[in-house]
Protein backbone atom coordinates (compact mmCIF):
# COMPACT_ATOMS: atom_id res chain seq x y z
CA UNK A 1 0.00 0.00 0.00
CA UNK A 2 2.58 2.46 0.92
CA UNK A 3 5.14 0.89 -1.61
CA UNK A 4 2.39 1.83 -4.25
CA UNK A 5 1.44 5.34 -3.50
CA UNK A 6 5.48 5.96 -3.13
CA UNK A 7 5.46 4.51 -6.44
CA UNK A 8 2.82 7.29 -7.76
CA UNK A 9 4.34 10.20 -5.90
CA UNK A 10 7.70 9.29 -7.48
CA UNK A 11 6.20 9.18 -11.23
CA UNK A 12 4.86 12.63 -10.79
CA UNK A 13 7.27 14.22 -9.12
CA UNK A 14 9.58 15.31 -12.71
CA UNK A 15 12.46 17.09 -11.93
CA UNK A 16 11.56 20.49 -12.90
CA UNK A 17 8.62 19.98 -10.09
CA UNK A 18 11.01 19.13 -7.91
CA UNK A 19 12.93 21.88 -8.36
CA UNK A 20 10.03 24.30 -8.18
CA UNK A 21 8.98 22.41 -4.85
CA UNK A 22 12.34 23.07 -3.73
CA UNK A 23 12.28 26.82 -4.50
CA UNK A 24 9.14 27.38 -2.96
CA UNK A 25 9.84 26.20 0.54
CA UNK A 26 13.25 28.40 0.22
CA UNK A 27 10.82 30.91 -0.07
CA UNK A 28 8.54 29.91 2.40
CA UNK A 29 11.17 29.19 4.92
CA UNK A 30 13.30 32.58 4.14
CA UNK A 31 9.72 34.73 4.50
CA UNK A 32 10.11 33.72 8.17
CA UNK A 33 12.47 35.41 8.71
CA UNK A 34 12.26 38.58 6.55
CA UNK A 35 9.60 40.28 8.97
CA UNK A 36 11.72 39.92 11.97
CA UNK A 37 14.94 41.21 9.68
CA UNK A 38 13.15 43.84 8.84
CA UNK A 39 13.99 42.75 5.09
CA UNK A 40 10.18 44.37 3.65
CA UNK A 41 9.90 47.62 2.48
CA UNK A 42 7.58 49.65 0.77
CA UNK A 43 7.57 51.12 -2.74
CA UNK A 44 5.02 53.92 -3.63
CA UNK A 45 3.74 54.51 -7.31
CA UNK A 46 1.79 57.44 -8.22
CA UNK A 47 -1.41 57.15 -9.68
CA UNK A 48 -2.93 60.31 -12.51
CA UNK A 49 -5.88 62.35 -13.41
CA UNK A 50 -6.40 61.23 -16.92
CA UNK A 51 -6.83 64.39 -18.32
CA UNK A 52 -4.33 66.12 -16.44
CA UNK A 53 -1.41 64.05 -14.93
CA UNK A 54 -2.55 65.54 -11.91
CA UNK A 55 -1.51 63.45 -9.14
CA UNK A 56 -4.39 61.27 -7.43
CA UNK A 57 -2.81 59.18 -5.00
CA UNK A 58 -0.34 55.93 -4.11
CA UNK A 59 -0.29 52.77 -4.08
CA UNK A 60 1.71 50.91 -1.68
CA UNK A 61 3.82 47.68 -2.99
CA UNK A 62 5.97 45.28 -1.04
CA UNK A 63 9.48 45.25 -1.64
CA UNK A 64 11.50 42.11 -0.27
CA UNK A 65 15.40 42.15 -0.58
CA UNK A 66 16.69 38.97 1.11
CA UNK A 67 20.32 38.85 2.02
CA UNK A 68 21.25 35.66 0.16
CA UNK A 69 18.11 35.32 -2.37
CA UNK A 70 18.29 39.34 -3.67
CA UNK A 71 15.74 41.16 -4.69
CA UNK A 72 12.24 38.73 -4.76
CA UNK A 73 9.71 39.33 -7.02
CA UNK A 74 5.67 40.11 -5.36
CA UNK A 75 4.74 37.98 -8.15
CA UNK A 76 6.43 35.28 -7.27
CA UNK A 77 6.45 35.51 -2.72
CA UNK A 78 3.30 36.71 -2.52
CA UNK A 79 0.98 33.53 -4.08
CA UNK A 80 3.81 31.29 -1.79
CA UNK A 81 2.91 33.15 1.39
CA UNK A 82 -0.66 32.93 0.53
CA UNK A 83 -0.74 29.39 0.27
CA UNK A 84 1.29 29.06 3.59
CA UNK A 85 -0.77 31.86 5.80
CA UNK A 86 2.16 33.98 5.97
CA UNK A 87 0.77 36.95 4.32
CA UNK A 88 -1.01 37.62 7.21
CA UNK A 89 1.67 38.39 9.11
CA UNK A 90 3.30 40.41 6.03
CA UNK A 91 0.08 42.26 4.74
CA UNK A 92 -0.64 43.01 9.15
CA UNK A 93 3.48 44.52 8.78
CA UNK A 94 2.01 46.21 5.53
CA UNK A 95 -0.61 47.84 7.22
CA UNK A 96 1.02 49.19 9.70
CA UNK A 97 3.97 50.20 7.88
CA UNK A 98 1.92 52.62 5.48
CA UNK A 99 -0.19 54.14 8.32
CA UNK A 100 3.34 54.98 9.86
CA UNK A 101 4.36 56.18 7.04
CA UNK A 102 1.74 58.61 6.56
CA UNK A 103 1.98 59.80 9.96
CA UNK A 104 5.63 60.95 9.32
CA UNK A 105 4.43 62.53 6.09
CA UNK A 106 1.83 64.71 7.36
CA UNK A 107 4.91 64.99 10.63
CA UNK A 108 7.19 66.73 7.96
CA UNK A 109 4.08 68.94 6.25
CA UNK A 110 3.58 66.88 3.22
CA UNK A 111 0.41 67.99 1.62
CA UNK A 112 -1.99 65.12 2.13
CA UNK A 113 -1.93 62.08 -0.47
CA UNK A 114 -4.37 59.24 -0.42
CA UNK A 115 -2.40 55.79 -0.14
CA UNK A 116 -4.00 52.56 -1.65
CA UNK A 117 -2.68 49.17 -0.50
CA UNK A 118 -3.32 45.63 -1.61
CA UNK A 119 -5.58 43.29 0.33
CA UNK A 120 -4.90 39.84 0.59
CA UNK A 121 -8.00 37.44 0.45
CA UNK A 122 -6.72 35.74 3.15
CA UNK A 123 -6.89 39.03 5.63
CA UNK A 124 -10.49 39.64 4.77
CA UNK A 125 -10.88 36.10 7.09
CA UNK A 126 -9.87 37.68 9.97
CA UNK A 127 -10.95 40.77 12.33
CA UNK A 128 -9.45 42.98 10.02
CA UNK A 129 -11.72 46.00 10.09
CA UNK A 130 -11.01 46.07 13.41
CA UNK A 131 -7.27 45.70 13.29
CA UNK A 132 -7.24 49.10 10.32
CA UNK A 133 -9.51 50.59 12.93
CA UNK A 134 -6.56 50.26 16.06
CA UNK A 135 -3.41 51.33 13.06
CA UNK A 136 -5.06 53.81 11.55
CA UNK A 137 -6.17 55.15 15.50
CA UNK A 138 -2.29 54.89 16.49
CA UNK A 139 -0.81 56.36 13.76
CA UNK A 140 -3.20 59.47 14.29
CA UNK A 141 -4.75 59.37 10.67
CA UNK A 142 -8.17 59.63 8.78
CA UNK A 143 -9.51 57.02 6.94
CA UNK A 144 -9.84 59.31 3.86
CA UNK A 145 -6.08 59.24 3.31
CA UNK A 146 -6.27 55.12 2.92
CA UNK A 147 -7.92 53.24 -0.08
CA UNK A 148 -7.72 49.12 -0.22
CA UNK A 149 -7.69 47.33 -3.37
CA UNK A 150 -8.81 43.71 -3.42
CA UNK A 151 -8.36 41.95 -7.06
CA UNK A 152 -11.67 41.05 -8.38
CA UNK A 153 -11.00 37.28 -8.07
CA UNK A 154 -10.43 38.49 -4.40
CA UNK A 155 -13.49 39.80 -4.18
CA UNK A 156 -15.95 36.98 -5.89
CA UNK A 157 -14.36 34.28 -3.63
CA UNK A 158 -16.55 34.86 -0.92
CA UNK A 159 -19.08 37.13 -1.96
CA UNK A 160 -21.07 37.89 1.25
CA UNK A 161 -18.06 38.11 3.55
CA UNK A 162 -16.57 40.09 0.74
CA UNK A 163 -19.67 42.72 0.59
CA UNK A 164 -19.56 42.87 4.88
CA UNK A 165 -15.84 43.81 4.58
CA UNK A 166 -16.10 45.84 1.98
CA UNK A 167 -19.33 47.22 3.34
CA UNK A 168 -17.97 48.26 7.01
CA UNK A 169 -14.58 49.49 5.75
CA UNK A 170 -16.98 51.84 3.53
CA UNK A 171 -19.37 52.88 6.02
CA UNK A 172 -15.52 53.90 8.27
CA UNK A 173 -14.84 56.05 5.15
CA UNK A 174 -12.37 53.99 3.91
CA UNK A 175 -12.11 53.86 -0.16
CA UNK A 176 -11.75 50.46 -2.02
CA UNK A 177 -10.86 49.54 -5.59
CA UNK A 178 -11.10 46.06 -7.18
CA UNK A 179 -7.98 45.20 -8.73
CA UNK A 180 -6.65 43.92 -11.81
CA UNK A 181 -10.30 43.95 -13.30
CA UNK A 182 -11.24 41.84 -15.98
CA UNK A 183 -8.89 38.45 -15.32
CA UNK A 184 -11.46 36.98 -12.96
CA UNK A 185 -14.28 36.63 -15.48
CA UNK A 186 -16.49 38.09 -13.66
CA UNK A 187 -18.68 40.72 -14.87
CA UNK A 188 -18.70 44.17 -14.23
CA UNK A 189 -22.65 45.07 -13.30
CA UNK A 190 -22.47 41.89 -10.96
CA UNK A 191 -19.79 43.46 -8.97
CA UNK A 192 -21.64 46.62 -8.91
CA UNK A 193 -23.20 45.46 -5.60
CA UNK A 194 -19.92 46.09 -4.04
CA UNK A 195 -20.23 49.94 -4.33
CA UNK A 196 -16.65 50.24 -5.13
CA UNK A 197 -15.18 53.88 -5.83
CA UNK A 198 -12.61 52.42 -8.27
CA UNK A 199 -12.21 49.90 -10.43
CA UNK A 200 -8.42 49.20 -12.05
CA UNK A 201 -8.56 47.71 -15.23
CA UNK A 202 -6.03 45.08 -15.57
CA UNK A 203 -2.74 45.86 -17.60
CA UNK A 204 -3.33 43.26 -20.06
CA UNK A 205 -6.50 45.05 -21.32
CA UNK A 206 -3.82 48.74 -21.33
CA UNK A 207 -1.69 46.83 -23.22
CA UNK A 208 -3.39 45.80 -26.54
CA UNK A 209 -5.33 49.18 -26.41
CA UNK A 210 -1.87 50.19 -28.91
CA UNK A 211 -1.91 47.23 -30.76
CA UNK A 212 -2.69 46.55 -34.21
CA UNK A 213 -5.70 44.59 -32.66
CA UNK A 214 -9.15 47.10 -32.18
CA UNK A 215 -10.87 44.87 -30.16
CA UNK A 216 -8.96 45.43 -26.98
CA UNK A 217 -9.74 49.11 -27.55
CA UNK A 218 -13.67 48.31 -27.76
CA UNK A 219 -13.05 46.38 -24.34
CA UNK A 220 -11.86 49.05 -22.51
CA UNK A 221 -14.30 51.81 -23.68
CA UNK A 222 -16.79 49.28 -23.13
CA UNK A 223 -15.47 48.67 -19.61
CA UNK A 224 -15.17 52.66 -18.79
CA UNK A 225 -18.90 53.29 -20.37
CA UNK A 226 -20.52 50.27 -17.73
CA UNK A 227 -18.31 51.57 -14.78
CA UNK A 228 -19.40 55.24 -15.44
CA UNK A 229 -22.61 54.08 -15.49
CA UNK A 230 -22.29 52.47 -12.34
CA UNK A 231 -20.86 55.67 -10.65
CA UNK A 232 -17.47 53.95 -10.15
CA UNK A 233 -13.98 55.68 -11.43
CA UNK A 234 -11.23 53.49 -13.93
CA UNK A 235 -7.74 53.63 -13.30
CA UNK A 236 -6.01 51.82 -16.19
CA UNK A 237 -3.19 50.05 -14.76
CA UNK A 238 0.17 49.48 -16.47
CA UNK A 239 0.34 52.10 -19.20
CA UNK A 240 3.94 51.79 -20.96
CA UNK A 241 3.19 54.09 -23.60
CA UNK A 242 2.15 57.53 -24.92
CA UNK A 243 0.06 55.59 -27.52
CA UNK A 244 -1.55 53.97 -24.74
CA UNK A 245 -2.45 57.15 -22.36
CA UNK A 246 -3.88 59.13 -25.66
CA UNK A 247 -6.27 56.17 -26.23
CA UNK A 248 -7.24 56.59 -22.44
CA UNK A 249 -7.63 60.20 -22.47
CA UNK A 250 -9.71 59.58 -25.49
CA UNK A 251 -11.78 56.88 -23.97
CA UNK A 252 -12.36 59.10 -20.61
CA UNK A 253 -10.37 56.94 -18.08
CA UNK A 254 -10.65 58.80 -15.31
CA UNK A 255 -7.17 57.51 -13.84
CA UNK A 256 -3.61 56.50 -15.15
CA UNK A 257 -0.73 54.21 -13.63
CA UNK A 258 2.35 52.99 -15.10
CA UNK A 259 6.02 52.86 -15.73
CA UNK A 260 5.20 55.61 -18.58
CA UNK A 261 4.22 58.11 -15.81
CA UNK A 262 5.92 57.10 -12.84
CA UNK A 263 7.35 53.54 -11.65
CA UNK A 264 7.26 52.43 -8.16
CA UNK A 265 9.61 54.61 -5.96
CA UNK A 266 10.83 54.63 -2.44
CA UNK A 267 9.44 56.69 0.73
CA UNK A 268 12.15 59.57 0.25
CA UNK A 269 11.11 60.20 -3.96
CA UNK A 270 7.63 60.51 -2.63
CA UNK A 271 7.35 64.34 -1.57
CA UNK A 272 9.32 65.28 -4.57
CA UNK A 273 6.31 63.65 -6.29
CA UNK A 274 3.77 65.61 -4.30
CA UNK A 275 5.45 68.87 -4.65
CA UNK A 276 5.54 68.74 -8.70
CA UNK A 277 1.84 68.22 -8.09
CA UNK A 278 -1.16 70.06 -8.32
CA UNK A 279 -3.02 71.26 -5.42
CA UNK A 280 -5.97 69.44 -5.44
CA UNK A 281 -5.11 65.57 -4.39
CA UNK A 282 -7.93 64.62 -2.59
CA UNK A 283 -9.73 65.12 -6.19
CA UNK A 284 -10.09 61.59 -7.35
CA UNK A 285 -14.38 62.23 -6.44
CA UNK A 286 -14.70 64.91 -8.80
CA UNK A 287 -12.60 62.95 -11.20
CA UNK A 288 -15.69 60.82 -11.68
CA UNK A 289 -18.04 63.44 -11.19
CA UNK A 290 -16.66 65.65 -14.46
CA UNK A 291 -17.08 62.56 -16.70
CA UNK A 292 -20.37 61.39 -15.74
P1 LIG B 1 -1.00 44.97 -8.47
O1 LIG B 1 -1.61 45.37 -7.17
O2 LIG B 1 -1.91 44.88 -9.64
O3 LIG B 1 0.18 46.01 -8.71
C1 LIG B 1 0.59 46.43 -9.99
C2 LIG B 1 1.86 45.74 -10.41
O4 LIG B 1 2.20 46.14 -11.73
C3 LIG B 1 3.08 46.09 -9.55
O5 LIG B 1 3.93 44.95 -9.58
C4 LIG B 1 3.71 47.23 -10.34
O6 LIG B 1 5.09 47.38 -10.08
C5 LIG B 1 3.48 46.75 -11.74
N1 LIG B 1 3.42 47.83 -12.71
C6 LIG B 1 3.02 49.11 -12.53
N2 LIG B 1 3.07 49.81 -13.67
C7 LIG B 1 3.52 48.96 -14.62
C8 LIG B 1 3.80 49.09 -16.03
O7 LIG B 1 3.64 50.14 -16.65
N3 LIG B 1 4.24 47.97 -16.67
C9 LIG B 1 4.43 46.78 -16.02
N4 LIG B 1 4.89 45.75 -16.73
N5 LIG B 1 4.17 46.62 -14.71
C10 LIG B 1 3.72 47.70 -14.02
P2 LIG B 1 4.58 44.35 -8.27
O8 LIG B 1 4.98 45.45 -7.34
O9 LIG B 1 5.59 43.37 -8.70
O10 LIG B 1 3.36 43.60 -7.58
C11 LIG B 1 2.73 42.54 -8.20
C12 LIG B 1 1.48 42.14 -7.45
O11 LIG B 1 1.83 41.65 -6.15
C13 LIG B 1 0.52 43.30 -7.20
O12 LIG B 1 -0.27 43.55 -8.33
C14 LIG B 1 -0.26 42.75 -6.03
O13 LIG B 1 -1.25 41.86 -6.49
C15 LIG B 1 0.79 41.97 -5.28
N6 LIG B 1 1.28 42.81 -4.16
C16 LIG B 1 2.24 43.77 -4.15
N7 LIG B 1 2.37 44.32 -2.92
C17 LIG B 1 1.44 43.70 -2.14
C18 LIG B 1 1.06 43.82 -0.74
O14 LIG B 1 1.56 44.66 0.03
N8 LIG B 1 0.08 42.97 -0.30
C19 LIG B 1 -0.53 42.05 -1.12
N9 LIG B 1 -1.49 41.24 -0.61
N10 LIG B 1 -0.21 41.93 -2.43
C20 LIG B 1 0.76 42.75 -2.93
MG1 LIG C 1 -2.94 46.85 -6.69
MG1 LIG D 1 -3.52 45.37 -10.41
MG1 LIG E 1 -1.76 42.51 -10.50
Amino acid sequence: EAKQSGRNTYRFFEPAMHASAMRHLQVRQALQQAIDEQQFRLHFQPKYRGASKELTGLEALLRWTHPQLGEMAPTEFIPIAERSGQILCIGDWVLQAVCEQIARWDAAGMKPVKVALNLSPLQMRTDLVARIVELVGAAGIAPQRLMFEITETAAMKDVERSQRVIGELQALGFDIAIDDFGTGYSSLAYLAQFHCRQIKIDRFFTSRLDGDDHSGRAIVAAIIALAHALQMEVVAEGVETEGQLRELQLLHCDQVQGFLLGRPAEAPSVPGLVQASNDDLFGAAAGASAVL
